[in-house]
């Protein structure tokens, strides 16, 4: 048997959902999300095989990674401050949380300092939510297509969390029109309770958090 029964779950359940919506499974990328987990939960996820890890918290991140780096993907889903950009430059593979010009401002100079460029995608508030992160639909495409002109980004993927307690289908939806209208590849979409949703609408990587280590302690403040 598997040393996570949960993680087996999770990967069978993408492989169907892709498989039903006519998708390869190895389009889909699960991203663990290990925040605020003890690390008895995240031990068997990582012992089973899985190697691409989410965290929303620099600090918090290489605390836990920094010892267990080698040959592991490690992504920021959390909001980015500016005054973390260097250590986020240095020590994540993907940054799913850009936002503004301030952040990008300071990933471009954090890049060109390290000659190590981070993948990058742009958060979308497709919400509207006032206290979530995330470009606003509307401004999107003058955004992306800032990012690309002022600092020669790439623009891997665009990441969306939809507002709680509302179907999430639409919301993915309009994410995958902001991506195609762009031209923007991947789409970073679907948590614990929506994810096989996300497959169908095109995710090609779902954040799962508590579907694979159980409820989160609280944040620390
Ligand atoms: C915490 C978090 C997740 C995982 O949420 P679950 O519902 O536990 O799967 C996914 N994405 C982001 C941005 C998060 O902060």
């Amino acid at each position: 048997m598997s040393a996570s029964p949960a993680l087996d779950d999770v990967l069978a359940r993408i492989a169907s959902a892709a498989e039903a919506a006519g998708r390869a499974r190895t389009d889909v990328t699960l991203v663990a999300v290990s925040k605020q987990q003890a690390w008895e939960k995240v031990a068997p996820v990582l012992a089973a095989g899985q190697t691409v890890f989410g965290e929303n918290r620099v600090q918090e991140a290489m605390e836990r990674w920094t010892e267990r780096r080698a040959g592991i993907e490690l992504r920021l889903i959390g909001p980015l401050q500016s005054n973390k950009a260097r250590e986020a430059v240095a020590f994540f593979d993907v940054i799913e949380s850009v936002d503004r010009e301030k952040i990008a401002q300071a990933l471009a100079e954090e890049v060109q300092k390290q000659a190590k460029a981070p993948r990058l995608y742009v958060q979308v508030n497709t919400g509207e939510e006032p206290q979530k992160a995330g470009v606003i639909p509307s401004d999107a495409d003058g955004f992306i297509t800032g990012l690309r002109r002022t600092h020669g980004f790439e623009i891997e993927g665009l990441m969306c969390i939809p507002p709680v307690g509302e179907p999430a289908g639409p919301h993915f939806a309009l994410l995958a029109a902001i991506a195609a209208r762009n031209g923007v590849p991947k789409l970073s979409m679907g948590m614990s309770d929506d994810f096989e949703t996300a497959v169908r609408f095109g995710a090609t990587s779902v954040r799962v958090g508590s579907a694979l280590f159980g409820g989160r302690a609280p944040p620390q403040a």
